[in-house]
């Protein structure tokens, strides 16, 4: 039986459960990122869109021509980023009910990690997109 996913944003309008096997997960140090989440990276967990179900009024908004961001229109927390071309949807780990579901393989776009951060985690690193 698969992981149960589940989180929401800080004032709880928006949430959204996933009970799948998640695609990968993998922290993003990219400046879009960093931007979208407020944050010095993005940890989030892949899945197939299809797998996640997502409810309450979020917004989106279109970080490239194939990238949206999902974030409630209330509170402001990013919840999700999403590429409708691949099918893929990404749930950043600050909203999971339990942040500790999260088991990260890799970092990728370090080129753009914010300069203090120190990565001696072991995890493996790409500077910017990872193979594959
Ligand atoms: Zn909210
Ligand atoms: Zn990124």
């Amino acid at each position: 039986m698969a992981t149960r996913y589940e989180g929401g944003c800080l004032c709880g309008a928006v949430r959204y459960v996933a009970e799948a096997e998640p695609v990968n997960q993998r922290v993003c140090h990219c400046r879009l990122c960093q931007r979208a989440i407020g944050a010095a990276f993005n940890a989030r967990v892949l899945f197939r869109a299809d797998d996640v179900s997502m409810t309450g009024p979020f917004a989106t908004y279109n970080s490239s021509t194939d990238l949206k961001r999902g974030f409630c229109p209330t509170c402001g927390t990013t919840v999700f980023s999403a590429r409708d071309s691949a099918g893929i949807m990404g749930i950043t780990t600050g909203s999971l009910d339990d942040p500790g579901l999260f088991q990260p393989t890799t970092h990728f776009y370090t080129a753009s990690k914010q300069a203090w951060l120190h990565l001696e985690d072991g995890l493996e690193q790409f500077e910017d997109r990872p193979p594959g």
